[in-house]
């Protein structure tokens, strides 16, 4: 029996990256799946066309996670399309890495919007639409809150809250029988990261060199363990966060 059968997850930022490997892989199991994406249509639908095609449910969903108006019309989507909420996957994040002395305000809220704000807005709309039986949420956090990169202050300072976030609502929302994990993946290779130019770089040779199994990841590394604490495996397990990172801290 696939071990998320009848349950219905919002995935955001699952356009591509980490977001559209754990879309595919709440689908596997047996979740009906709402691709949400910010620009990227083409990246969504094709997404949930790779899930259609293996039998899945699925559909892409507009909005700016950032944006309480967006936000709303994502859960009001979900409840049209699949009738119910059980998972919410907070996976849309931005990231870039700046020095001190070239920190904006820019910068940081286009980092803290989306990281933090939108990961609150969407929790606090999940939790309405959760059902009596509860819910679950899923935070992308990030190795960084153990790393601690320089250049990394605004962006390891977002998933700093992050985790913090996930230890407080996962006590706020824990009698509602809401789950909150987060999980903290190490760097993984993805179109963000492709774009942010990390990608064959000192900063990628030094992590490798202080990972014990000597690799960055790659989406596949995140998606079973996601698979994992949306399901009921993980039902006793709340309030934590978890470093996937072949060992780097
Ligand atoms: P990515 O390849 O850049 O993909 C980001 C996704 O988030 C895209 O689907 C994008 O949609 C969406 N997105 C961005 N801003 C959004 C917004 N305001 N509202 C809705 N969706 C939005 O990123 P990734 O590397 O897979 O990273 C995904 C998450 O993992 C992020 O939270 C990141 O901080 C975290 N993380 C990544 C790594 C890594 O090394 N890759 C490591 C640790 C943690 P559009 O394409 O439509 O804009």
């Amino acid at each position: 029996m696939s071990k998320l059968a009848g349950k219905v997850a919002v995935v955001t930022g699952a356009s591509k990256g980490i977001g559209a490997g754990i879309a595919k892989g709440l689908a596997a199991e047996g979740a009906s799946v709402v691709v949400n994406y910010a620009s990227s249509k083409e990246g969504a639908d094709k997404v949930v066309a790779e899930i259609t095609s293996n039998g899945g449910k699925a559909v892409a969903v507009q909005g700016d996670v950032a944006k309480a108006a967006d936000v709303k019309r994502i859960f009001a989507e979900t409840k049209k399309a699949f009738g119910h909420l059980d998972i919410l996957v907070n996976n849309a994040g931005v990231y870039q890495f700046t020095p001190l002395e070239e920190i904006t305000e820019e910068i940081f809220h286009r980092q803290f919007n989306t990281n933090v704000l939108g990961l609150l807005l969407a929790t606090q709309e999940a939790a309405k639409h959760f059902g009596p039986e509860g819910g679950n949420v899923i935070n992308i956090s990030s190795t960084v809150t153990a790393v601690n990169p320089p250049a990394s202050a605004i962006y390891t300072a977002t998933k700093g809250a992050v985790d913090s976030i996930t230890h407080v609502l996962a006590k706020e929302l824990g009698p509602k029988k809401i789950r909150v994990n987060a999980i903290n993946p190490g760097m993984i290779e993805t179109e963000g990261v492709h774009s942010a130019g990390f990608i064959g770089t000192d900063f990628q040779k030094q992590l490798e060199a202080q990972t014990p199994l000597g690799r960055i990841g790659k989406p596949d590394d995140i998606t079973p363990v996601a698979v994992f604490l949306a399901s009921s495996d993980s039902g006793w397990i709340t309030g934590e966060t978890l470093l996937v990172a072949g060992g780097l801290r």
